[in-house]
């Protein structure tokens, strides 16, 4: 009898064009199934793990070789996610294999070139080992790492992937790259008064005693109870680093207090993944009637529109509108993702969640482990009784193999964090997430208190609906915004290096009253640039068409673009004068120069060079929130949905560098920048403070901010992007080449330019220098495809792909590289 055979089309995670087919062999021809894992041989050598698009019978033109092994009992991908991923690939002109590397946690890509270690928490337990798992543990347990391929030379066969996966789930080995970002947990002690002294009578004796006798202790006694709001708030315990600090940083008065028996000591992991434990309900939440308004009319926008606007200023209450929205959609047994930029990802807001929702949040984010991030893949594919039911995420839990989603909220839609800048595909997930929902017939919540223009345009157009709240929750006025002309107090000479009088009377102002205060200057480094008095002479990386920055603490300067070090020269490279000055200032020089204008003040910076390490962010954001630090410095990770109970004043210290970027958005950006972390003052108590230091008080931008007019922002937005041709109103394609030769690159440029001009028939702008024109020895040009929004748009982005592909393939320009990026942010 004869039997058919059978072909399979396999997707790899790689940057090349369509599926590749496979012969299937007749021990595995019952196994192989759509959305299941292969692993194929590509190239001369190389093992990838790919998915199995298509099962068919249809004959190669040509010999193909037979799959090694099928990966998985079920299949990983479900049909949704796969008519999501093609939409991303054709809309933002990237490969399906691009895609699926974006989409696909790191544990369900292996390819012969993964290295794999011993997991950190692995105990050896030879008896229940294989012995193909005992070999590979002692390999490991010699050297450091090992690659599949070394793994597969060792066992003597290739077919090692599926041992390698069972040997991930069981926590033994790890993927090299996941273990860097495995998260500890940080440690620290607190201090709590002991029961013996709670009542008021007895600490009064107490006081008396310790007056007579330790007048330090005493000091330390008041502190404790005027840090930890003892009287007010009932909030009874404090760090031990922070009392240390507010007397006189040293920690003997703290320790004999401790051994009197009247503190007590607790060492407490600040935990970030908190447990998943349902505290409160929803229906305890009482919404304002402002917020119930908003809810209302969410709730009637939803019965005509799939997309709704929710602008609401800054501590409005949209987290709580959102939360009854969740639980309705939970009710009816639906899923729910929440979307948050990448940086606000912090435990904060993932705690409120989790308080009400409990065991239904799965948290995903590219910080938590590959164990835990393939575990969250299986529970949503899974989708049972007990698989999380509310996903909080950053840009990519949209890939998450969701079946059933109701409700899909962006938070911050506006943030330029849901953009993937690199690798492809460059999509936005705010958008994307509206596409993803059509496909589950979802709701699309977009919330934001400086909504994007093309979002804002959408909703006054009936595209999307729209809903405004604008009053902050609990009858809380906005913070008052005031200017600082730098300029005037230069010319009066009243400037303390960067800081003007009128800031540093309310940074003192604030510190007195015991209230927090964050300093927002959007260049990290300690100047931006070293320059010759007499020639004007830069030092310039050597790399890279750009000044390097210089950094205090490594006494280096250092290219922000590729991380190239120098070491500070003694004189001008090109006269030889020793009059090299620094110019502009940086978080750093922020930092250094208001510890030695304020030394009892605790200051910490936040940035780039401070949060390297996984852990830093969420521990400078738990030590701020605990009152260990009273200045927090920072670049936009300080701007970002954070919401703190005690922060008074906002500084923003040079506004100006925000208003000169030659950039479209460059406005947009500005205002949002500047009412976001304004946002950040006043919250809970009292009417917040916001001083904006600028050479330009009277520029547009900032008047807007200062009036918190959203609305003047827009309109004066949308007329120029009418007038000049950028979006809404015309769709935007920047398409960057690089290559190491500056002439190759010219000629290469110019050719693309002229063919898509003559095929496409629009509007192109360049090739032009970007910015930077030169990043890691690679010159770059940068050109700019304005498409009007017409019934030609999808068949002239068909034709863009298809020239640009040719081109690429041409040998003549083999080696440019060139990137796509559709709706540039
Ligand atoms: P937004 O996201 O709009 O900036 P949040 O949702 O963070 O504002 O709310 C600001 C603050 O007000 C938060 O601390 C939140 O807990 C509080 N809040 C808002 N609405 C309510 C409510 N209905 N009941 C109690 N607290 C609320
Ligand atoms: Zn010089
Ligand atoms: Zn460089």
């Amino acid at each position: 009898m004869s039997q058919k055979t059978l072909f399979v089309n396999i997707l790899l995670p790689l940057p090349i064009k369509g599926v590749f087919t496979y012969r299937v062999p007749r021990d595995l021809e019952n196994i192989v199934a759509y959305g299941k894992r292969a692993v194929v041989q590509f190239g001369a050598k190389k093992i990838y793990a790919g998915l199995i698009t298509e099962v068919h019978e249809d004959v190669p033109q040509h010999e193909v070789k037979y799959i090694i092994e099928v990966l998985d009992d079920k299949a990983v991908v479900n049909d949704i996610q796969m008519k999501f991923w093609n939409w991303i690939s054709e809309y933002y002109m990237s490969e399906l294999g691009e895609v699926m590397n974006a989409a696909l946690p790191s544990a369900y890509k292996l390819a012969s070139e993964s290295r794999v270690v011993l997991h950190p928490d692995y105990i050896c337990d030879k008896d229940i080992l294989t012995d193909y798992e005992f070999l590979i543990i002692e390999a490991l347990m010699v050297g450091d790492s090992l690659s599949l391929s070394d793994i597969s030379n060792i066992l003597g066969f290739q077919k090692i992937m599926p041992i390698i996966t069972s040997m991930i789930e069981k926590n033994w080995v790890i993927i090299e790259e996941d273990l860097k970002e495995r998260i500890t947990p940080k440690k620290a002690n607190y201090i709590s008064l002991s029961e013996d002294y709670q009542e008021e009578e007895k600490l009064k004796e107490l006081f008396e005693k310790l007056q007579k006798r330790a007048y330090k202790q005493l000091e330390v006694l008041m502190s404790f109870i005027s840090i930890s709001g003892f009287y007010t708030d009932k909030k009874t315990e404090v760090a031990r680093t922070r009392l240390t600090k507010a007397v006189d940083s040293s920690d003997g008065a703290v320790r004999s207090l401790i051994s009197k028996g009247i503190f007590v000591q607790n060492e407490r992991v600040e935990s970030r993944l908190q447990s998943n434990i349902k505290e409160k309900n929803i229906e305890d939440i009482n919404l304002s009637e402002a917020q119930d308004t908003a809810l209302n009319n969410i709730i009637s926008a939803f019965k005509e529109k799939n997309v709704t606007l929710l602008h609401g200023v800054t501590g409005s209450g949209k987290t709580e509108i959102y939360l009854h929205l969740i639980n309705d959609v939970l009710k009816e047994g639906k899923q729910v993702l929440f979307m948050l930029p990448e940086i606000a990802l912090t435990s904060q807001i993932i705690d409120r969640i989790k308080s009400y929702f409990g065991e239904h949040v799965g948290v995903y984010h590219s910080k938590y482990n590959i164990q835990e991030r393939a575990e969250t893949w299986k529970d949503v594919l899974n989708n049972g009784e007990n698989s999380y039911k509310l996903i909080v995420g950053p840009r990519s839990a949209l890939f998450l193999p969701f079946s059933n989603l109701g409700l899909i909220i962006v938070d911050e839609e506006h943030d330029n964090s849901y953009k993937q800048q690199d690798p492809a595909p460059r999509y936005n997930a705010r958008d994307a997430a509206i596409f993803l929902a059509s496909l589950h017939k979802a709701k699309v919540i977009l919330g934001s208190a400086t909504p994007g223009i093309e979002t804002y345009y959408n909703s006054r157009h009936n595209k999307y609906g729209l809903v405004e709240l604008n009053e902050r929750y609990g009858g809380l006025q906005l913070p008052e915004v005031l200017v600082a002309d730098v300029k005037r107090e230069t010319r009066r000479k009243t400037m303390s290096s960067h800081f003007s009088s009128f800031l540093m009377g309310h940074i003192k102002e604030a510190l007195k009253n015991h209230e927090q205060i964050i300093l927002f200057q959007n260049r990290r480094g300690f100047s931006l640039r070293l320059e010759c008095d007499i020639c004007n002479w830069i030092p310039n990386c050597i790399r890279c068409d750009v000044s390097m920055i210089y950094h205090k603490h490594s006494n280096q300067l250092k290219c922000h673009y590729c991380n190239y070090t120098v070491h500070v020269p003694g004189k001008c490279g090109n006269c030889g004068s020793h009059e090299v000055k620094m110019k502009g200032f940086g978080t750093e020089k922020v930092e250094d120069e208001l510890a030695m204008l304020l030394p009892e003040a605790s200051i910490k910076r936040m940035d780039l060079d401070t949060t390297r390490n996984k852990n830093a962010f969420n521990n400078l954001l738990m030590d701020f929130q605990n009152h260990k630090i009273d200045i927090l410095v920072g670049t936009q990770m300080v701007t970002k949905g954070l919401d703190f109970n005690n922060v008074s004043l906002v500084g923003i210290l040079n506004a100006d560098n925000m208003l000169s970027f030659p950039d479209f958005r460059s406005y947009e950006r500005a205002y949002q920048t500047m009412a976001q972390v304004s946002g950040r003052a006043g919250r809970k108590k009292k009417r917040g403070k916001v001083i904006i230091q600028t050479f330009q008080p009277y520029h547009q931008a900032i008047r807007d901010v200062m009036e918190n007019n959203y609305m003047n922002m827009y309109q004066s937005q949308i007329l120029e992007r009418r007038n000049f041709h950028y979006p809404p109103f015309f769709r935007v394609i920047e398409i960057k080449m690089r290559h190491k030769n500056s002439e190759s690159l010219f000629y290469a440029a110019n050719e693309l330019a002229d063919m898509l001009r003559q095929s496409v028939k629009v509007q192109i702008l360049g090739p032009v220098n970007p910015m930077v024109p030169r990043i890691r020895n690679f010159y770059i040009k940068s050109m700019i495809i304005k498409l009007p929004r017409d019934s030609k748009l999808l068949a002239r982005k068909e034709i863009i792909r298809q020239r640009i592909y040719d081109f690429k393939s041409s040998s003549k320009y083999k080696s440019c590289i060139i990137s796509i990026d559709v709706d540039p942010q």
